[in-house]
């Protein structure tokens, strides 16, 4: 944490000097942002940006459902966006526009509803817009550099812009969105589809997340990305780290790319058990496991 407090611009939405992010993110772990703000709309956000001190750091979170947030917490800003950014609408074209904030299963069911094929996969990723197209989110085949075609941010600077999706630089769970850059708002394209051919994909979608991911649990979703020719839960498996546990923090048995937090758990057994499962996977195939999980913040 710094040692000074910062020094903030005005906001007319809400601001919170040692804001809980332990409250809402999937783990239910890890210390306070310094800051964290919650701006009333697009224009709010920008105004506070450009006149925050540029040195500060600025993180965007959504639901935290891919993130592990140290126990020292986040120094600098982080923005959390308002329920007035979720809004949701279809526009000509096969196009669904949605805020930041909305999640995934809104974006795929206005779709649905609509009548727009190739959005189904957004039912089974429990995040933000802004996460999955930071995140370049996907399942079942499809990424979210499929559906996109234009993003607007408002960048570190305060300067509010739209952007193609090919200006992101998407390869498998990565973009290069600059920095400190909030999605305030996507625009993604679909094609023409049979309403109930969709929901039943949907459908399918939800009972298979049921039947294989602890859904219920503290978790950050996959922990690991794929490797290319492997898949990360296989190799985890392999190594033997099905079930292994560090405090309360446990290696699902259902799903061995996920961790849990089984109740007391703070970040670090967590961060830990994931370092634990990376040397074991090493030892046994060879392969050095990357974090798709984001780990924000510092340690305690
Ligand atoms: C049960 C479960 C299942 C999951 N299944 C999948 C899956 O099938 N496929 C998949 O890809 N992921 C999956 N995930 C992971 C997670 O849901 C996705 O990565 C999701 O896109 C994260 O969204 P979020 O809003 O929670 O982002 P967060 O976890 O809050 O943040 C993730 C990253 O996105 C950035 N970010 C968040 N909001 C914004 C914004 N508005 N502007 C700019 N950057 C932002 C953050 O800074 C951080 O770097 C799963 C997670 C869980 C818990």
């Amino acid at each position: 944490m710094m040692a000074d407090a910062l020094a903030l611009p005005p906001l007319r939405g809400t601001l919170e000097r040692g804001g809980s992010l332990a409250d809402f993110i999937w783990f239910r772990t890890g210390g306070p942002a310094e800051v964290l703000v919650r701006p009333a709309d697009v224009e709010d956000l920008a105004a506070f940006l450009k006149e925050l001190d540029p040195s500060v750091p600025v993180l965007p979170v959504g639901v935290g459902s891919n993130l592990i947030v140290r126990d020292g917490g986040v120094p600098g800003v982080v923005v959390r966006l308002p329920k007035a950014m979720q809004k949701v609408s279809v526009e000509p074209g096969n196009r669904v526009r949605a805020g930041g904030a909305a999640m995934g299963i809104s974006v795929a069911s206005a779709a649905r509803d609509a009548g727009i094929a190739g959005l189904e996969f957004l039912r089974g990723i429990p995040g933000t817009v802004g996460g999955a197209v930071r995140m370049n989110a996907g399942a079942y085949g499809r990424d979210t550099s499929d559906i996109l075609v234009e993003v607007t941010v408002v960048l570190r600077n305060g300067s509010v812009e739209t952007w193609p999706a090919g200006r992101l630089g998407y390869s498998y769970r990565h973009s290069e969105l600059p920095q400190g850059a909030v999605v305030v708002e996507a625009l993604f394209e679909g094609t023409p589809g049979d309403p109930a051919a969709i929901g039943a994909e949907m459908d399918r979608i939800a009972a298979e997340r049921e039947a294989s991911q602890p859904l219920r649990s503290r978790t950050g979703g996959s922990t690991f990305k794929n490797p290319d020719g492997h898949k990360a839960w296989e190799l985890v498996d392999r190594a033997g780290c099905r079930g292994l546990r560090r405090g309360d923090a446990q290696v699902s048995e259902k799903h061995c790319n996920f961790l849990l937090n089984l109740g007391e758990a703070n970040s670090a057994d967590i961060e830990q058990l994931g370092e634990d499962v990376r040397r074991r996977v090493k030892a046994d195939s060879g392969v050095d496991l990357e974090w798709e999980i984001q780990r924000i913040g510092v340690a305690k």
